[in-house]
């Protein structure tokens, strides 16, 4: 059969907000109530009952959620953070802007995600805690992390903005108390979304009123109750604290959203493996490892890596000739350390790097590509992604007479 351009752009993901939660906004509308309150608070339930954790609290992203956690943990200027440059800048940044200071670690080619084995190189006498990140919806192997971390003290903050419906040796991410908080994010582009919006998941009550004391304002016990008949005008202000709140607009969403997460992931997963197989004979392509029993995948992201030198053209020259041909892909992500400032930070401050540089960070960062994928995707989508990839690799075999 002869190949034909898709009339329409496919866009590599996109939202899966149905009818329940139109209804909710508007319900929440009528109600008079659209920022925090009791809508705000019946979806922090629903989180902590879904991933099984006694604390959960909502804010405005993943990204304030992780500059909170370091804030309650005390990260002090100077203080060194183990993390990985294959995330969003947000994993870094965050450690930044506390004063702290991200020490890279190269990834496992494997999997995309930080390489245990290297992360007791990276260890100083500076050293306070570690952000796996569990890229693509992949679950980081924590056993091997929490023994680094208990053997050297540290603390471990997971990033599992990705991770909503992962499970890591059948626990859901975010609900073994050996790391010490976990952040999920609802940002449109996750597996399930409020709009904007992010959360940090935790064991220890003594967290709680800080927590809400950092997102809003620096009052704690429900700030919201105050205008409502049962609570008390009264505030009391214990630190200075940024606004960084989450509305039961938000919640309306997040609410219908947790009760079809399992259906939708588990459609992910059947187009995740539907691209490993109609992919498989591309020898163009790496394909991605799609987890087993202990990592258990929420297929978040199909990340592809492309052979420049199989192919004949570089991943850029690659995605844009998909664009050409109608498809869309994503880039997660452009590894942190080539961006301009971390570039010139790392440049002046060698020591947080590996001697041997990332290589494998480098390797897989110039090469991945996300294809597209969410729960909404038909077959038919998936058939016209692999097609246009199929005549973009002959066209470019033709036009470059690879050698093999
Ligand atoms: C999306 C994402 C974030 C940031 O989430 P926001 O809710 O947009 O702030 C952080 N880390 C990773 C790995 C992400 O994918």
């Amino acid at each position: 059969m002869s190949y034909v351009r898709r009339p329409q752009f496919l866009p590599f993901t996109r939202p899966m907000v149905g009818q329940e939660e139109i209804a909710e906004i508007i319900d929440t509308i009528h109600s008079g109530w659209i920022t925090t309150g009791p809508k705000s608070a019946k979806f922090e339930e629903a989180l902590q009952d879904y991933n099984g954790v006694p604390h959960c609290l909502v804010m405005n992203s993943a990204t304030t959620a992780q500059e909170i956690t370091l804030q309650v943990l005390g990260l002090q200027p100077g203080d060194e953070v183990i993390t990985t440059s294959l995330t969003w800048v947000s994993t870094l940044s965050t450690i930044v802007l506390q004063g702290g200071v991200p020490v890279l670690v190269d990834i496992d080619p494997k999997t995309l995600n930080l390489d245990p084995a290297k992360l007791e190189a990276a260890i100083t006498p500076r050293t306070k805690g570690i952000i796996p990140v569990h890229l693509t919806g992949l679950p980081c192997p924590m056993e091997a992390i929490w023994a680094v971390a208990e053997k050297h003290g540290l603390w471990v903050i997971e990033d599992a903005a990705q991770a909503m419906g992962a499970s890591y040796k059948s626990t859901k991410i975010g609900g073994d108390p050996r790391s010490v908080m976990s952040v999920y994010s609802f940002h449109p582009n996750k597996n399930m979304t409020t709009g904007e919006g992010g959360a940090i998941a935790f064991f220890d009550d003594a967290f709680e009123s800080r927590i809400k004391r950092l997102r809003f304002h620096g009052i704690d016990r429900d700030a919201w109750k105050r205008f409502a008949k049962e609570g008390s005008p009264h505030t009391e202000v214990y630190e200075p604290a940024r606004k960084a709140n989450f509305m039961d607009l938000q919640a309306a969403i997040g609410i219908h959203q947790i009760p079809k997460l399992d259906g939708f992931n588990a459609r992910r997963g059947v187009l995740f493996h539907r691209y490993l197989d109609l992919l498989k004979d591309v020898e163009e392509l790496m394909l991605p490892w799609a987890g087993d029993a202990d990592h258990g995948h929420c297929f978040h992201l199909f990340v592809a890596r492309l052979h420049p030198e199989k192919a004949g053209l570089d991943r850029d020259a690659f995605v844009a000739a998909l664009k050409e041909e109608n498809i869309g892909t994503g880039i997660h992500y452009r590894p942190a350390h080539v961006h301009p400032w971390y570039r010139d930070f790392y440049a002046a401050n060698p020591s947080h790097l590996p001697k041997e540089g990332l290589p494998h960070t480098d390797w897989s960062g110039e090469r991945l590509m996300s294809l597209p994928l969410w729960p909404g995707l038909t077959e038919a989508d998936q058939d016209q992604t692999v097609d246009a990839i199929k005549h973009v690799l002959a066209k470019a075999r033709a036009t470059h007479r690879v050698v093999r």
